[in-house]
């Protein structure tokens, strides 16, 4: 997060669903994870103007992973879809990898941070 003057850029994240009682996708721990949206906005004076980079998440408690959820399971799980909680077995999602310099979230396959242009480690 970081602000210039009176504009700025800020991630948000909104918990999407809590998950109790179920086996961690990382670890296979019986807990507890969290579903969550994510997404970046641009605002002046406190206003949101302009949002992007929607993204969808998994952070776990056993184990306090973050990682990425398919885009299209967050969408349904948002529009109140049954979800295929199966697909989320452990294993299968990708870790959450975050620019060193600048904290933008980067895509698995990403090689440059698209924002501040660094290499990635
Ligand atoms: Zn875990
Ligand atoms: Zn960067």
């Amino acid at each position: 997060m970081f602000f210039i003057g009176i504009f700025g850029i800020q991630a948000k994240q909104e918990v999407v669903e809590s998950r109790q009682g179920e086996i961690c996708p990382v670890c296979g721990s019986l807990d507890r994870y969290e579903i969550l949206k994510e997404y970046q906005y641009f605002h002046i004076f406190f206003l949101p103007v302009w949002r992007w980079g929607e993204r969808y998440l998994v952070r776990t408690r056993c184990c306090q992973q973050v990682r990425i959820l398919p885009h299209e399971f967050g969408k349904a799980l948002v529009r109140g879809e049954a979800a295929d909680w199966s697909q989320l077995s452990q294993g299968v999602l990708d870790p959450l990898v975050r620019c060193a310099h600048c904290s933008t979230l980067l895509e698995p396959e990403y090689r440059y941070c698209p924002r501040c242009g660094s290499e990635r480690d």
